[in-house]
């Protein structure tokens, strides 16, 4: 029996073709992104696409709850510690602006 869990598979040898298209396309991607405008430029790297969704969303945050959309108030009486929600009074409890 072959044990498929502890060999591994051996890759397939890149052609030449496959080495130069390799190192030609990322040359050509960012010499054409360096032609765009950086707001409308595609993110190519995970850091980008997050940085672009935080970049979006601090836009749309609500600046009172900062897109919480409330607070947490803790009150104590007779012994018993209560937490209420307290919703935003500026965006109604959406968070959005
Ligand atoms: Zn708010």
């Amino acid at each position: 029996m072959i044990d498929s869990m502890t060999r591994t598979r051996p890759a397939p040898a890149a052609s030449d073709a496959d080495r130069r298209l390799g190192e030609h396309l990322p040359v050509v991607v960012r010499s054409q992104d360096t032609r765009i405008p950086a707001r409308r430029r595609a993110p190519r790297t995970v850091a980008e696409m997050r940085a672009r969704l935080a970049e979006v969303r601090d836009e749309q945050s609500c600046g009172a709850c900062q897109g919480s959309g409330g607070h947490t108030e803790t009150t104590s009486s007779g012994g018993v510690t209560r937490q209420n929600w307290v919703r935003c009074d500026s965006c109604k409890g959406s968070g959005s602006a």
